[in-house]
């Protein structure tokens, strides 16, 4: 069985817009195996980019069936395993500036991971209009 690969995104993650170090499949490999008994067809598997935490942390072996889907539970993830990183305060430079060295590193890394997963929830995939479309762009095929 052949998988198209829909390349929305060039090499970035589809669901989060970092690098992507991996592929996903959609839907998981473990419903295509028996597809025709989920009323799927083949047209409607495609191979995505993804990074390995999207791929392997956050939607595993299974995940939801469909990139929408996918998109939606992979955000969810993220925000639940960030959840605390999230609830972080603002620092203004002034409070900044009173912290000792040690403390002032600590908050600075936390407010970067912050930043970072707020970057990756907020991501959209700008070829994502593609996918939606009659005919997805196919690039290589697995
Ligand atoms: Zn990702």
């Amino acid at each position: 069985m052949s998988f198209r690969y829909v390349s929305l995104c060039d090499r970035d993650c589809v669901y989060c817009g970092e690098p992507a170090t991996s592929v996903d499949h959609v839907p998981p490999r473990i419903i295509r195996k028996s597809y025709s008994l989920h009323g799927l067809n083949q047209k409607d598997f495609y191979v995505v980019p993804a990074c390995h935490d999207c791929n392997v942390r956050c939607l595993g072996a299974n995940g939801p069936w469909t990139l929408k889907e996918r998109i939606q539970f992979v955000k969810e993830r993220i925000r639940k395993l960030n959840a605390k990183i999230l609830t972080l305060p603002d620092w203004t430079p002034e409070e900044l500036g009173q912290l000792e060295p040690g403390l002032r590193a600590s908050v600075l890394s936390g407010l970067n991971h912050r930043a970072w997963v707020l970057r990756r929830l907020a991501f959209v995939p700008t070829k994502l209009t593609q996918f939606r479309g009659p005919k997805p762009r196919l690039t290589d095929s697995f």
